[in-house]
């Protein structure tokens, strides 16, 4: 493996570099003024070239090889920009499940950021166990009526369209009778209840009320049945650390950490060194084996599994070198309590890990 940048990639490093030393400054980088200006941000990455760089062309992307999304993640990082907005895994699901009209239609829109989107799966009562969730969508006509309740949506208070899971069929077993829709957000029957976080922020996700919303049937990703089947990639490409960017942040933040100190650094602050270190060769491995070709399966639960013990590991750091009185490394702290919950918890990895790795029959 050779890491270092081809001359394509380091031209493209050195004007990402100069763009961002024009334009980063001043874009807030967390909390609530981060999310209230996150669609800005994704926009001005986009018109500049350096957003949706490995998706295909026709719909606005610029089809490079993976690597150049890392090479944007690890420069924001450096600049101290606001992350890369992440959306790979419904660009993914979309383009995977979706018609070909469907992706003309909504994926130009989703890269460029002009249309906003999120992620309508998890329910009080079915988040791990996600095939048990109860709304529903009932034919009426050309259109289906939605009723349920959708919580921890992520960016739903600002998300023109909302990639939805819904029951469509009861009286099949439970996984066959969920099919996918995109359906309008800002529409009657819609409600968005916004949740405040630990860390403060109270604009990252919300709970979605749905009381007779309608979504046209041609707006269905897939075949009726279809949904369990979309939820799976989605998943699993939200379990990528490569794609979702995050290990240059965490490099970010140790050497910062360290920067503040005169002697020698806690062991939470060095083993936080080293995970990240290992998390960082661990990405590039990974995406060295994509350009050849390789396709992840379970192994997304791995990576997903790393980056949790890392961005934790970072947050105990944060914690033994700035105590709690630092507002912004404690929000960090707090964060990352919630990597091993999102996008699927940890016991659920290590499950599908034992089952679908290792061959453990669980
Ligand atoms: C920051 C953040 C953003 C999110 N964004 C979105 C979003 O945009 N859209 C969306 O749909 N959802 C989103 N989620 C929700 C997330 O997917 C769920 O929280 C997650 O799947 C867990 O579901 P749950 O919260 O219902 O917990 P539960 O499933 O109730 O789990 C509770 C506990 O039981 C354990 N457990 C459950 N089942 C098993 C089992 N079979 N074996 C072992 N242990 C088990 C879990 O590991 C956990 O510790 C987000 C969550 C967070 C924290």
């Amino acid at each position: 493996m050779d890491f270092r940048d081809s001359p394509q990639e380091a031209e493209f490093r050195a004007r990402l570099r100069d763009w961002l030393t024009e334009t980063a400054d001043g874009f807030p980088t967390s909390g609530d003024e981060y999310w209230a200006r996150q669609g800005e941000w994704h926009r001005a990455l986009y018109a500049a070239g350096f957003f949706g760089s490995s998706w295909p062309r026709e719909f606005g992307g610029h089809e490079l090889p993976p690597v150049y999304d890392v090479i944007v993640d690890e420069e924001l990082a450096l600049a101290g920009a606001p992350p890369r907005p992440s959306l790979g895994y419904l660009v993914q699901g979309l383009g995977r499940h979706g018609s070909k009209e469907l992706q003309r239609r909504f994926l130009p829109g989703m890269i460029n950021g002009t249309e906003r989107w999120c992620q309508g799966f998890s329910e009080p009562g079915a988040g791990s166990d996600l095939a048990s969730l109860t709304t529903t969508a009932t034919r009426d006509g050309d259109h289906y009526v939605v009723h349920g309740h959708k919580i921890w949506t992520s960016y739903s208070d600002v998300a023109d369209w909302c990639l939805l899971l819904a029951r469509t069929d009861p009286e099949v077993p439970r996984h066959k009778g969920i099919s996918a829709f995109i359906i309008a957000m800002k529409q009657p029957g819609v409600e968005q209840r916004p949740l405040k976080m630990i860390s403060g922020v109270t604009r990252e996700f919300g709970q979605v009320h749905f009381d007779g919303a309608t979504v046209p049937a041609d707006q269905m990703v897939g075949a009726p049945g279809d949904g369990w089947k979309l939820a799976m990639t989605v998943v699993g490409h939200e379990r990528e650390p490569s794609t979702l960017g995050y290990a240059a942040r965490y490099g970010k933040l140790v050497r910062q950490l360290a920067s503040r100190l005169d002697g020698d650094p806690p062991d939470e602050l060095a083993w936080a060194a080293v995970q990240t270190e290992m998390l960082r060769l661990h990405v590039r491995r990974r995406l060295s084996e994509q350009l050849d070709g390789v396709v992840h399966g379970p192994d997304g639960s791995l990576d997903k599994l790393l980056m949790t013990w890392v961005d934790q590991s970072v947050g105990h750091a944060a914690l033994a070198v700035a105590g709690t009185g630092d507002h912004e490394l404690l929000g960090s702290y707090f964060y990352s309590r919630a990597q091993s919950v999102m996008g699927g918890t940890s016991q659920i990895q290590k499950n599908i890990i034992a089952a679908r790795i290792l061959g453990l029959g669980v």
